[in-house]
């Protein structure tokens, strides 16, 4: 469905991002993948969800936090791959706080990290996709982009704040064949909840089980982590013709969360 097309999805060398970008080779995408930590393994497993259609893989090591880094892996992405046609924005961070103890350097880099650089990679990515006529942009939200909780600030923020920039662009190329949604996972088991599930068990002097069962207990009905996977199919099936008309959206994929 994919072939011949490229995408790029930041923050892939582990996580959620990473099991986008599987499934968006496993669909004959290129993919090129960013993010901080071990590349070597995250490269051989996307090459060999893409293997039947013998996808070709790249990598940029951007920071997020760094306009100018953001334009050398766009300006990557145009010179390796003709450019960007599925544009995932997914590079996340996570700091738990009460805002009056909220360190100003975690505001920024969350701010920085979560939104700011999806409007740089946003920008630049546009206009090839407007002389395509065609693109997907799919910005990795979260159910705090649709709903708070104590001590996440900067996160939710963030979120709500890229649930907005996604309405926006997605309003100014409605008359075209991009589209711009934005997906709203609730818990996930990726390192950055792991951190979450490792602090509550410290915190409250309990096991590892018995943290993961009480963070979802507390928030998602279905007692069930989202998986990678799970938000790799939805990135599809966005990216699919079905998804032509679906824009502006804030999907949730929450276990039910938002529907409390
Ligand atoms: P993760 O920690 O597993 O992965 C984060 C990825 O971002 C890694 O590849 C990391 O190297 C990369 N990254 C971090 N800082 C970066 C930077 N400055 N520049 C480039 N790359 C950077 O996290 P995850 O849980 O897979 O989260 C992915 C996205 O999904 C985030 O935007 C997160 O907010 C969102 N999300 C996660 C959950 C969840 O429950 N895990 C729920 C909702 C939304």
């Amino acid at each position: 469905m994919l072939k011949g097309k490229t995408a790029l999805v930041t923050g892939s060398t582990s996580g959620i991002g990473l099991g986008i970008a599987e499934k968006l080779a496993a669909q004959g995408a290129n993919v090129i993948l960013n993010g901080f930590g071990d590349t070597a393994a995250p490269q051989a497993a996307v090459s060999a969800a893409g293997q039947a259609h013998g996808v070709k893989v790249g990598f940029h090591g951007a920071d997020m936090s760094k306009p100018a880094e953001i334009a050398e892996m766009m300006a990557y992405a145009d010179q390796a791959f003709g450019g960007v046609d599925v544009l995932v924005n997914n590079a996340g961070i996570q700091h738990v706080s009460n805002v009056e103890d909220f360190p100003i350097e975690k505001w920024d880099a969350v701010i920085a990290i979560n939104l700011s650089s999806a409007f740089h990679t946003t920008r630049l990515a546009i206009p090839g996709m407007r002389a395509k006529n065609w693109g997907r942009v799919i910005n990795l939200a979260s159910v705090h982009g649709l709903v708070g909780s104590a001590g996440k600030s900067a996160y939710v923020a963030a979120k709500h704040g890229i649930v907005g920039l996604t309405k926006v662009v997605a309003l100014e190329t409605a008359t075209t064949g991009i589209t711009v949604n934005a997906i709203c996972p609730g818990w996930v088991l990726t390192p950055l909840v792991q951190k979450q599930i490792d602090d509550k068990a410290a915190r409250e002097g309990i096991s590892l089980a018995e943290a993961q069962k009480g963070l979802l207990g507390e928030k998602q009905p279905s007692l069930q982590f989202v998986t990678p996977a799970q938000l790799g199919d939805l990135a599809v099936f966005l990216c699919s013709s079905a998804g032509d008309n679906i824009r502006g959206a804030a999907w949730n994929m929450d276990g039910g969360w938002a529907a409390q």
